[in-house]
């Protein structure tokens, strides 16, 4: 039985892995109750690509953003870029930006200053932002510490998304005294992961949100395979049995909070 009117809240449905059969994962993902999908851009480009998919499909919305993984690309001119960009009615978002000390594609100093950056933009326009980390979450919080405060009333309630949340429970706690959502994605279906369990659980359900990632982070009962907004279910299920309600309850939690934090309409 398909779950009712799930959002996929982070999902890159602009990356080639889907160009033979986009229309298709879209279709898929309707047939499985996904009503909803936010597509993040990564650079520049997939600011156009995300901002077309939102033209073309009615379920689709989009985040428009530079990736630390391109933050090779940010520099003085980006901004007002991006401004434009997410001016447009179908953004929802500025994302995804954030810290990647893993793969550090460019310098730590780069991507912070690109991030803050980002971060002032999203206060300016009244976005909420979709956040990235990876072995960063300790810079990442104080950047975000920072920032919170300067934020317009409005926007404060809504500030938006640690996406494919994967850090500490102290980090989680942080994020949530702060005001953030927490992204849950295939991982939490993963044999051994444990400690996200726990932080999933123990998340207030008002603060969560249920991702994707495709095509990456496929949960256990598709991994290895390109993952697709279609799989969503196993994560809202998951997070179902975490706290103890039926997976309709936790489709429709999700969905509602998704649609307050980002606007959806
Ligand atoms: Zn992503």
């Amino acid at each position: 039985m398909p779950l009712p009117a799930l959002v996929d809240s982070h999902c890159h449905l602009n990356f080639p892995s889907f160009d033979d059969d986009r229309a298709a994962v879209l279709e898929r993902a309707r047939d499985a109750g996904v009503s909803g999908i936010i597509v993040p851009a990564v650079d520049l480009r997939s600011c156009q690509e995300a901002l077309k998919l939102a033209e073309t499909y009615s379920s689709v919305y989009a985040a428009i953003g530079i990736h630390p993984n391109s933050s090779r690309e940010y520099d003085s001119s980006s901004i007002a870029t991006l401004r434009d960009l997410a001016s447009h009615p179908r953004n929802v978002a500025i994302g995804e930006i954030g810290l990647d000390y893993y793969r550090q594609s460019s310098p730590k100093r780069v991507q912070q200053a690109a991030l803050e950056k980002q971060l002032e933009l999203a206060a300016e326009l009244g976005l909420p932002v979709i956040i990235h980390n990876r072995d960063a979450a300790e810079d990442l919080m104080a950047i975000l510490e920072d920032w919170a405060p300067t934020v317009p009333k409005g926007l404060s309630r809504r500030l938006g998304a640690l996406h494919s949340f994967s850090a500490s429970c102290d980090i989680a706690e942080r994020a949530l005294d702060l005001g953030f959502y927490l992204g849950f994605t295939g991982p939490i279906t993963f044999k051994n992961s444990h400690a996200l369990r726990d932080i999933a659980r123990s998340a207030p359900p008002d603060r969560i949100l249920v991702e994707t990632d495709s095509p990456f982070l496929a949960p256990q009962q598709r991994r290895g395979k390109r993952n697709e907004p279609a799989y969503l279910g196993y994560i809202c299920d998951k997070l179902a049995a975490l706290h103890s309600v039926d997976r309709a309850q936790m489709a429709r939690q999700t969905s509602s909070n998704a649609v307050e934090l980002f606007a959806l309409g």
